[in-house]
This record gives structure tokens, sequence and C-alpha cells, in this order.
């Protein structure tokens, strides 16, 4: 008999899955139930910046997991403020709101902007101006900000208030942001889906000021280069242009979901009781996690670890890509958020890759995209290089010809 059922994946077909299953991880090291071992510089995308079954967070999340997982946002969680406190006495912020993902911080961001306006007495303001090649995450918002047309197909109609701009256009920003409706500028200070693409300093210091210039607000998508990615513990902090709003997400957990809005007093003033809410967010699980990465990289020294690390790191691979011009076009981005752009096909090297033993991930703009652990050691930096290179030799035209 026919039943209607397929037999397939009982999955979503949306992801193209590489055919690898994990058991285990330590550290930088990945490992297969059957013992193959791979170097992972790819952090779960950005995310797991202390490595895998870093001690330190295990041991709070047992710790915590045997004491209390969950009351919801009805009664005070003690954690939420411990965190809260943490995060605004090392940035630019007085609040903070916890959420479960990256693009539900930035929700949270673009609802505080908008209600910023509205309190003030201009609801009119309720545009966004965000940049061509950004990612926000994937809810109708955030794909709306985004503006991604591959992201927007077949969804209905694109949530109003978004505009994007072309990266670098400096005259098309200005005339934007001088319109009456604008609420905010929505900016990844590095591009990291859309290909470690960074803003140069002079221009978030640009942007700052147009900001302050129109009353409207600066956020910074730091979901990617938040916690130490970029050798500081948010990568604004390189150019010195503070933002009123800040999403962050994936590092901050190190691999347990949870995100955090971030913003001034002044920012915030539109949320009052009432007009935001989450479930799971900031629940007393995410907040011992988010406490005990903090309490590593807030540590004396951690930053400057981080720091030197990405330096060797960055070195090496500026050689290699001399020695093999064929296949590497160029090495950019900051700290340990490093984009490597090919002159093959990008999916084509991170596949060669994880041959070698060594997880990357791809980007736009035919980058490969390589995001170890922050707690990678200078020998881990060598060894991964080992196997870098002989993805990148086995590509090039040079060593296929000798092959041959
Ligand atoms: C990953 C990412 C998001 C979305 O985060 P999710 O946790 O997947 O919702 C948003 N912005 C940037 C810059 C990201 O890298």
């Amino acid at each position: 008999m026919a039943d209607s059922k397929d037999h397939q994946s009982p999955l979503f077909e949306t992801y193209a899955r590489a055919d690898l299953a994990f058991e285990r991880g330590e550290g930088v090291w990945l490992e297969t139930r059957d013992g193959r071992r791979y170097m992972d510089f790819g952090g779960g995308i950005a995310v797991n910046s202390l490595g895998h079954a870093h001690p330190h967070l295990v041991a709070a999340l047992k710790e915590q997991a045997e004491k209390l997982w969950h009351v919801s946002n009805l009664y005070e969680i003690p954690g939420q403020r411990r965190l809260a406190e943490r995060l605004t006495a090392a940035t630019f912020a007085d609040r903070a709101f916890f959420t479960n993902s990256g693009a539900e911080a930035l929700e949270c961001a673009i609802k505080t902007a908008r209600r910023y306006h509205f309190v003030r007495g201009a609801p009119e303001r309720f545009r966004i101006l965000t940049f061509e090649g950004a990612f926000h995450g994937r809810t109708l918002a955030t794909i709306a900000a985004g503006g991604q047309k591959k992201y927007l197909e077949g969804f209905g109609p694109k949530v109003e208030g978004f505009d994007q701009l072309p990266f670098g256009d400096h005259e098309a920003l200005k005339q934007a942001a001088a319109a009456p409706d604008v609420a905010a500028i929505l900016i990844e200070p590095i591009q990291g889906e859309g290909g470690i693409r960074a803003v140069p300093p002079q221009c978030l210091r640009g942007l700052r000021e147009l900001c302050d210039k129109h009353g409207i607000l600066l956020i910074y998508d730091e979901v990617q280069t938040g916690i130490g990615r970029t050798g500081t513990l948010y990568a604004y902090e390189h150019s010195g242009a503070v933002p009123d709003i800040l999403a962050s997400a994936k590092g901050l957990g190190g691999g347990f979901p949870m995100g955090v809005c971030l913003a001034t007093a002044e920012a915030a003033i539109g949320m009052t009781p009432g007009t935001h809410g989450t479930t799971y967010g900031g629940n007393p699980l995410a907040m011992a996690v988010g406490n005990a990465v903090l309490d590593i990289v807030l540590a004396d020294g951690f930053l400057d670890h981080v720091r030197d690390t990405a330096l060797l790191f960055k070195q090496s691979l500026a050689s290699l890509a001399d020695r093999y011009p064929d296949v590497v076009e160029e090495i950019r981005g900051e700290g340990l958020l490093i984009g490597l752009k090919a002159k093959v096909l990008n999916t084509d090297l991170v596949a060669g890759m994880r041959e070698a033993g060594l997880l990357a991930v791809p980007a736009g703009d035919n980058v490969v995209r390589l995001l170890p652990p922050l707690i990678l050691t200078a020998d881990e930096v060598r060894e991964g290089m080992v196997r870098i290179e002989a993805a990148v030799a086995s590509l090039s035209l040079g060593n296929q010809r000798k092959s041959a």
C-alpha cells in the first residue's frame, strides 16, 4: 500500500549538511564516533568561543543544572543581573535584555530603536538603514534588515521599514540618513556572513557623527564579532565609535544558546514594562554559562593572548597567500575572525580542508572563514597551518600539473 510518507530524512531539508557527525569535543578538537579527529576552525560558526567541553563552562552548567533550570521572567533571576552588571561595566551600555539567539537580540535592538523615537513623540521615525551584504538573522524582520533576495524570496511581503545602502557609498548614506523617517543605522563592524568585510574605523566614526547630527540611533550587530573574537571584548572598541544599541550572541554562550541586546539608558527609554518579553531569554542555565564565559574572556591577559595568537595565525596565512597566489587572493579580518578570499571555489577549499582534518566555514564573496576558539595555542596554530596548507596545495595549479 502506498503511504503518504516519503521515508526521507524526517528533518526539514533546509540545510546542505556535510556527511559527518561528531560525538565529542575537547578544546579545538572534534571527534567522530569512529575516532576521526578534526581541528575545529569553524567553531559552530563563531559560537564555541572557548572550544569544546571547556572545564569551567561544563562545571558552571552542571552546578546550575542541579539547582534550577527555569523560572520565567516573572521572577528575579540573580544570574541575569550579575551578567548584565558585568556586560554594562565592560561596555558603553547601561541596560541589557537577554534573548536565546542572535536574531532575537536584533529584534530587541530594532524594537528598542523604534520605541525610542515613539516615546519621544516621533513615531514616524521607524526606518532602519542597513547595508548590502549584511546578515542579521532569519526572522521576518531580520531578513528584511539583511535585505538579501535569497533569504527573502517566497516569504511574502518584506517587513516594512528597512532600507539597504551600498557598502561604502558615503554619499548615499548621508542622503538617506537625513530623511525625517529614519530611526537608526544598523551595521556589522565587520560583515561576517558577507565575507569578513571590515568597515574602516574612520567610517564607523563618521557613522557616529552622522547619527548624532540627525538624532538617530546607531546599532551594531556584534553577534559574530563580539566576546573577544576580534581581540577586544567588542569590535567597536577598535574604532572608539560607540553605539547606542548593540546585539550580541554566538560567542557569549560558548555553545549554550543565548544572546543579549545592550543599550544606553537613553536609548532604552521606550522599553517600559510590558513592551517586550521572552519566555526563555535569560534563563538560569544560560546565565550560569554566560557568566562563566566572561570569567575567562575578561580575565587578565586573556584578550592579549587572543591578539598574540591572531597575529601568529595571520602572519602564517599571509605567507601561505604569498606562496599560493593561484589559490589565495587575500587574508582579511581582525583577531580570530579571519577570512581567506579564495581564487578557487571557496566551498572546494572548505571541502579540501575538511579532508585534511580541519573544519572551516564558507562565507559570501568567495571567502573561507577561519574562526578557531579563542583559547587556541601557538602549537595549534602551527598544526592548523599544516592542514590548511595541505588543502591549499592540493588545489594549486602548479601541484595539479606536477601530479598530472
Ligand atoms: C549569526 C548571526 C546572526 C543571527 O544569529 P542567530 O543566533 O542565528 O539568530 C545575526 N547577525 C550576525 C552578524 C550573525 O553572524
